[in-house]
């Protein structure tokens, strides 16, 4: 069905002009059908509001179709509740096999503390690993706490718990190897998931080992357009394989560096001290090493869009300084960019700034302990970024956080922490605004199709609404798809039941 003509319906351009009707051939939009040819499939939308397809500017997607299969804690609300969904998961496996799961979250639980090692014992002697929400650390049981190569003195010993590195370079390597066969078809798995959600676009942080060994051979099953920026980042960097990629492979249109780490693990760089546990935080590898610049140069030169991780108010400083000499049109950005000083709005604006509205309302929780009255509300401000003219592209981090888009919505409309709490609401943002951060102005920073909104010679890629996300006030209700439709295809939703 690649030539359509859609009609009853009001679509949200993203220019902030509006149609009410909209024509489709050979998966592009276009002014009108030409006379002569067939007639196109017609389909009466009901009056419902249509917008471009949603991308998403910063996801893991290897990793997070991995985490998909484990399984989900994040609907736990305490330690013993975090434990019984555990226990029913251990019904469905083999007795040694391994139980992974993700997504727990013990800031808004009573006492703030996980489950203990005497807990995990409840669940029997297999391994068992739990990734707490932020990735930055993960609980294990006594089984696997026997097993790992921890040194004497860390607390994990006590707690089964293991933070940053303990998680990434002592846990992750003991992990038992997944196929690239099943993370594929992890990955085919995701597409009509991500679909039923209104996603149309993803940018994706991969490895080049899980592009070319996972993503690429099932990139076309997926109906999303893809592009990807790579988190190879030891120097000097190999770039000159990308040149010679196949075009029909999802585009590879950057790089990625790290210059500090997170909040929650206070981990941040910071201009002053954290509040209530002291510290700068860290500079982390490039950034550490002063290779920044270096890196940037040959980013750069091989044509492509340098992306560098900076949440505390030191690092994005330092990110911009790195990346305002970087041509327009190479579209560097800057990821996360959390805690943002008054004094840096301006500058920033000459920038494209790649953010988590979902994770300002995750951090807002405990933001004013941490940071103190005035920081806390720097963080990820929204309204002052797009009156400074910043260039916003919204993304999720999934699965950093979850990656449904009304989430992203909510939190960028309502300005509210994730537990629903106001926080600093005069840096909400509009409708029109949010929107477009998740629609064209994505598309734009990722360098993917889509960019001039559902006008003629753009990419068929939209979504039809149930309810309206124009004009939704972030608290009832939230709109969903009710068709999705990628390069003129519908991918999602029953035409039939519109009418
Ligand atoms: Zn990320």
């Amino acid at each position: 069905m690649r030539s359509m003509h859609l009609r009853n319906l009001r679509a949200w351009v993203g220019d902030g002009s509006w149609k009410d009707a909209l024509w489709v051939s050979d998966g592009l939009l276009i002014d009108h059908v030409e006379a002569g040819r067939t007639s196109p499939v017609e389909l009466d939308l009901g009056g419902r509001v249509v917008t471009p397809g949603l991308i998403d500017a910063h996801v893991h997607l290897v990793m997070g179709a991995q985490f998909r299969r484990g399984i989900d804690l994040s609907s736990a609300h305490c330690a013993l509740d975090m434990v019984e969904l555990l226990q029913r998961a251990c019904v469905d496996l083999d007795d040694d096999a391994w139980l992974i799961s993700h997504g727990w979250d013990e800031t808004a639980w009573p006492g703030s503390a996980p489950p203990t090692l005497e807990d995990m014992s409840l669940l029997g002697p297999r391994p068992i690993v739990c990734w707490r929400c932020d990735l930055h650390a993960a609980l294990v049981n006594q089984t696997l706490l026997d097993r790992l190569e921890l040194p004497a003195g860390s607390p994990a010993h006590a707690t089964g718990l293991l933070v940053e590195d303990e998680a990434w370079e002592v846990l992750m390597p003991a992990l038992p190897q997944v196929s690239p066969e099943e993370v594929r078809s992890a990955l085919v798995d995701c597409g009509p998931w991500l679909n039923a959600m209104g996603i149309t676009g993803l940018r994706t942080m991969e490895y080049r080992r899980e592009l070319e060994s996972m993503l690429d051979p099932v990139a076309d099953n997926l109906n999303l357009r893809l592009a990807v920026t790579m988190l190879d980042r030891t120097l000097p960097l190999d770039l000159e394989w990308i040149r010679s990629r196949d075009v029909g492979l999802p585009t590879v249109i950057g790089c990625k560096a790290f210059f500090d780490g997170t909040l929650g693990s206070r981990t941040a760089r910071l201009a002053s001290p954290y509040v209530d546990r002291g510290g700068l935080g860290r500079w982390v590898e490039l950034a550490l090493e002063d290779q920044d610049e270096a890196w940037r140069d040959a980013v750069v030169q091989a044509g492509l869009a340098p992306s560098v991780h900076a949440i505390g108010d030191a690092a994005v400083g330092r990110a911009r300084r790195v990346l305002e000499s970087v041509p327009d049109d190479r579209r560097a950005t800057i990821e996360h960019a959390e805690l943002v000083p008054e004094d840096e709005l301006a500058a920033l604006a000459r920038l494209r700034l790649s953010v988590q509205p979902v994770h300002r309302a995750e951090d807002a929780r405990g933001a004013k302990d941490m940071l103190g009255e005035h920081r806390a509300g720097r963080l990820l401000p929204l309204r002052s970024l797009q009156q400074a003219g910043a260039r916003l592209a919204f993304g999720t981090d999934w699965p950093v956080t979850q990656i449904d888009p009304m989430r992203t919505l909510r939190a960028a409309l309502t300005g509210e922490t994730i537990d629903g709490v106001a926080f600093h609401s005069e840096e909400a943002i509009d409708n029109h605004s949010a929107l477009y951060a998740m629609t064209l102005g994505a598309a734009e920073a990722v360098s993917l199709p889509g960019q001039g909104g559902l006008i003629s010679g753009e990419v068929a890629d939209l979504v039809v609404w149930e309810g309206d996300p124009l004009s939704w006030d972030g608290l009832s209700e939230a709109p969903r798809p009710a068709l999705v439709i990628v390069g003129g295809t519908i991918v999602f939703g029953d035409p039939d039941a519109l009418a």
